[in-house]
């Protein structure tokens, strides 16, 4: 679809502004030296992390289908990757949980170029960030890597009671900002929540498509879908023309 000048942009948090991947390897290899983990385990440090995000994305979707509540998601997480690795249970660091919890969120690696890209915005719309994570978190991600003075307001899952892709939570940022879907625009890096989540709400499309995956045809096919770029840097130039324009 051929885009209008939006008013406002809704943005995804983690991995579309701030770089979810990295900060939280970083964190976790952090816990992993400071645990001694490479002493007490078999385990290298890639095998801790990938083991861990493997275990940590099916919680999420117990979390997601509320099957399980927030503290066993944090806690399970971390136990059942200490078993995987065989650590006798007598040896599982305690409160990791938290430990990761108090460093991940305030590291502050950005996703390339998003700091340039708010900058970019800023002086032609406003800014929302639409979040499935919890509220605490969220918020330190943003104060700790500097995007907290580009952003209006932020929406998160935890707050709202709603999680992406639920259209309702998507209603809830527009009535807010007190506009129609047409007057938005929404990116974000996840086919399944974010770019259909927002089509459903009727809110024109951009897929941050990092690894440039094909678009499924009932995405492409949909009337407000933009179109998908591999890198902010890219929407950034597509935008350009039509913020400009008006
Ligand atoms: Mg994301």
């Amino acid at each position: 679809m051929a885009l209008v000048k939006p008013d406002w942009i809704f943005l995804d948090l983690d991995n579309t502004l701030w770089d979810f991947e990295a900060n939280a390897e970083e964190a976790l290899g952090e816990l992993f030296h400071r645990h001694h983990l490479h002493v007490r385990s078999s385990f290298k440090v890639h095998e801790f992390i990938a083991t861990y995000k493997e275990i940590n994305a099916a919680y999420w979707k117990r979390y997601e289908r509320g099957e399980i509540d927030k503290d066993l998601l944090r806690t399970g997480r971390f136990t059942d990757t200490f078993i995987k690795m065989g650590l006798p249970q007598e040896e599982h660091p305690e409160n990791v949980w938290q430990e990761y919890l108090d460093i991940c969120p305030v590291m502050t690696r950005l996703v390339p170029w998003a700091m340039g890209f708010l900058e970019m915005l800023k002086p032609h719309c406003n800014i929302a960030i639409i979040t499935n994570g919890f509220a605490k978190t969220q918020k330190l991600k943003i104060q700790h890597s500097g995007i907290e003075p580009f952003v209006n307001f932020m929406i998160t899952s935890e707050e709202a009671g709603l999680a992406k892709p639920d259209p309702r939570i998507f209603h809830l940022a527009l009535s807010k900002a007190q506009i129609p879907g047409s007057r938005a625009l929404y990116i974000g890096d996840t086919l399944d929540t974010d770019v259909r989540g927002a089509l459903e709400a009727q809110i024109p499309v951009i897929w941050l498509n990092h690894t440039g995956s094909p678009v499924p045809s009932d995405v492409a096919s949909h009337a407000c879908y933009v179109g998908g770029f591999s890198s902010l840097v890219e929407i950034g130039t597509f935008l350009n023309d039509s913020l400009e324009g008006v």
